[in-house]
């Protein structure tokens, strides 16, 4: 038995159509949704699509040569490792872009979103060549206490969970943003337009502020204007970065 032999097998042996579950709320009450393969190839390329436009990809020289918390990225400035905070049930969003980044050549780290694992992305954001951030949410900036303006000062690039924006503003940053919306996210661009939602899998809609989501695309899960219990604003129309279709501001 070879290493060959081994993952050869496995190859053929049949696979659950599932890739994972993941679960959300609506009106209080618990959805739980299937992600089939197909839909995390899919997500896989759009978030790789995205960390593309953010430069992440293989270390270059000897680390971040931070530029000050959130100036307007490019490649030549960012490329290298990141840290991905999100916690483990959190896959079903953000497994995607940990595939991505692999794809993209460039290391990359996992920290959680507990306030005692805050330690860890703050680690390694200080001590590793990490030129990018991707979801931290307020418990984690909060659980870094006073390194945080250190942290914002040597990372060129937050994407951060809305809750978190504020108080990364504070302490100098100028963060993107990254938002689940019941079983969908969205991720801003460079060109700080708004959140992008991929348009092939999902539809936002919007009324007297609240947002709802439906399945656009051939997903697993298949869901009408879901409530997410999020307040909003939706654009729509071409981005600076090619993309179109809608972005949305979380606003609480
Ligand atoms: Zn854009």
């Amino acid at each position: 038995m070879t290493l060959a032999s081994t993952t050869a097998a496995a190859a053929r042996r049949p696979r659950s159509r599932q890739w994972g579950i993941g679960e959300y709320e609506v009106a209080g009450q618990l959805v739980y949704f299937e992600v089939s393969w197909d839909d995390w190839r899919r997500d896989t390329a759009w978030a790789r699509g995205l960390l593309a436009d953010y430069g992440v990809g293989p270390v270059k020289g000897d680390g971040p040569g931070g530029t000050g918390g959130g100036s307007p990225p490019c490649v030549e400035k960012v490329g290298g490792g990141l840290v991905i905070v999100a916690g483990m049930a959190e896959s079903p969003w953000f497994d995607p872009f940990e595939t991505a980044a692999c794809e993209l050549g460039a290391p990359y780290s996992i920290g959680e979103i507990y306030a005692f694992e805050a330690f860890r992305s703050g680690l390694y954001a200080s001590r590793l060549p990490v030129t990018m951030i991707f979801g931290i949410d307020r418990t984690v900036a909060e659980g870094l206490g006073e390194d945080l303006a250190g942290i914002v000062a040597r990372v060129p690039v937050i994407v951060a969970r809305p809750d978190a924006a504020g108080l990364l503003a504070q302490a100098g940053a100028k963060p993107f943003i990254v938002t689940r919306l019941g079983p969908g996210i969205a991720v801003e661009c460079p060109h700080r337009s708004g959140a992008h939602v991929n348009g092939a899998e999902w539809t936002l809609a919007e009324r007297s502020g609240e947002l709802f989501l439906s399945t656009a695309g051939p997903r697993a899960h298949q869901v009408s204007e879901a409530a997410l219990g999020l307040r909003g604003t939706l654009t729509d129309g071409p981005c600076a970065c090619g993309r179109a279709g809608q972005r949305v501001a979380i606003t609480g």
